[in-house]
C-alpha cells in the first residue's frame, strides 16, 4: 500500500476559544501543531482553511433556539454555558468555524480531493445533542457534517465511529431514530455523560443501528482491541458503509487527566488500522473530527500515530513503559458478549 492523500483542517482561531485552566484548552492543538513542525510532517499533509459554518447548516441538527442562545450569551459576554462549559465572546463564531472545518473535511474527502482528512476544529461536538449543546461542546460538528454529507452526496450508510472515551451523546441522539447512520461508541463506563448504554440500540427506523460499547475504567489496548475484533469489525462488514467518519477523542490515552482507561499508541494505531481497513472497500475515505484528550503530548503523539497509520508513513510506534491495564468494576468480557447479544452478533 502506497501513501494516501491525507489532509488536516486547520485555523489558528481555534485557540480564540479558550479558558485557562479549563481542560479543553488551546494548548491541546498547539502541542500537536508543534509536534508535526518538529518532525516536519506538515509537508506530508495537505493544509486545509475552513470557511465558517453557515446558521442553515448548523440548522441540519441544532435546533434555531440554540443557536442563537449561543450567539446572545457570546454578544452578552456570558462566560459559562454550563458548569463543564465554558464561552468566550468570540466562541459561537469559533465554533462555526469548527462545524465549517468539519465540512471542509467532509467535501474534500467525498469531492476525492483527499482520502483522509482529520479536522482539527475546537470547540468539540460529540456532546452537543439537538437541543442541548454541553461537555465542552457547542455544536456537533461531525453530525452536522453527516447530515450534509446525506444530503449533497446521497450518502445512504454512513459509519460515525466514536473512540472518544466519553460517550457521543449527541451524536446518537441526532440518529437514534434513523438506519442512514450506524452509529458505534467505545466510551468508559461509568464516566461522564452517564449514557451510552448497551441497551441503547436505536429506536424506529434506526433499531439496532445505535451501538455502545460500554468497558469498564483500566481497559486498555487488549480490550479495545476485542472490542474493534468482535463488534466493530463485524457490524461495519454488515453495513457497508459509503463513508467512515472518526469522533477522534485521544482521552482513552492511559495518562489522560480526566479517564481512567490504560490505551497505549499502540492501541490508537490498532482502532487507526481496522478504520482503514472498514473504509477499504470505498476507497479508503474516512473523515476524522477531533473531540477530546487532554494529555498534552499524549494527545499530539496520538493523533500523529493515528494520521500515520492512516497514511502508512511507516512512523514508528512509540513505546513507552505503561502499567498492565487492569480494567475495574466489571468485566470487559462479560460487556462484551452482552454488546454483541444486543447486535445479534456470533
Ligand atoms: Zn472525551
Amino acid at each position: 500500500m502506497g501513501e494516501k492523500k491525507l489532509g488536516i483542517v486547520y485555523h489558528s482561531d481555534f485557540l480564540i476559544h479558550n479558558q485557562p485552566g479549563h481542560s479543553e484548552r488551546k494548548e491541546r492543538l498547539q502541542a500537536l501543531l508543534t509536534q508535526l513542525d518538529n518532525e516536519n510532517l506538515f509537508e506530508k499533509l495537505v493544509q486545509l482553511e475552513p470557511l465558517p459554518a453557515r446558521s442553515e447548516e448548523v440548522e441540519k441538527v441544532h435546533s434555531f433556539d440554540q443557536i442563537a442562545q449561543i450567539r446572545s450569551l457570546c454578544k452578552f459576554q456570558k462566560s459559562q454555558l454550563d458548569a463543564d462549559t465554558y464561552l468566550v465572546p468570540q466562541s459561537y463564531d469559533v465554533a462555526l468555524l469548527s462545524v465549517g472545518a468539519a465540512l471542509k473535511a467532509m467535501r474534500s474527502v467525498m469531492d476525492g480531493k483527499l482520502n483522509v482528512c482529520f479536522s482539527l476544529g475546537r470547540p468539540p461536538g460529540h456532546h452537543a445533542e439537538p437541543h442541548l449543546s454541553m461537555g465542552f461542546c457547542l455544536f456537533n460538528n461531525i453530525a452536522i457534517a453527516a447530515r450534509l454529507a446525506q444530503e449533497e452526496y446521497g450518502l445512504k450508510r454512513i459509519l460515525i465511529l466514536d473512540w472518544d472515551v466519553h460517550h457521543g451523546n449527541g451524536t446518537q441522539k441526532t440518529f437514534y431514530h434513523q438506519d442512514n447512520v450506524l452509529f458505534i461508541s467505545v466510551h468508559q463506563s461509568p464516566a461522564y455523560p452517564g449514557t451510552g448504554h448497551i441497551y441503547e440500540t436505536g429506536a424506529g427506523a434506526g433499531a439496532g443501528y445505535n451501538v455502545n460499547i460500554p468497558l469498564p475504567p483500566g481497559s486498555g489496548d487488549a480490550e479495545y482491541s476485542r472490542a474493534f475484533t468482535e463488534i466493530v469489525r463485524p457490524l461495519a462488514e454488515r453495513y457497508q458503509p459509503e463513508l467512515v467518519m472518526i469522533s477522534a477523542g485521544q482521552d482513552a490515552y492511559h495518562g489522560d487527566p480526566l479517564a481512567n482507561m490504560a490505551l497505549t499508541y499502540k492501541g490508537f494505531a490498532e482502532m487507526a488500522r481496522h478504520a482503514k481497513e472498514i473504509a477499504g472497500p470505498v476507497g479508503g475515505k474516512i473523515v476524522l473530527t477531533l473531540e477530546g484528550g487532554y494529555h498534552l503530548r499524549g494527545q499530539a503523539e496520538a493523533v500523529i500515530t493515528v494520521l500515520s497509520e492512516l497514511g502508512n508513513w511507516g512512523r514508528p510506534i512509540k513505546e513507552e513503559p505503561v502499567l498492565p491495564a487492569k480494567p475495574v468494576y466489571d468485566d470487559p468480557e462479560r460487556i462484551i458478549a452482552e454488546v454483541k447479544r444486543h447486535h445479534n452478533l456470533k
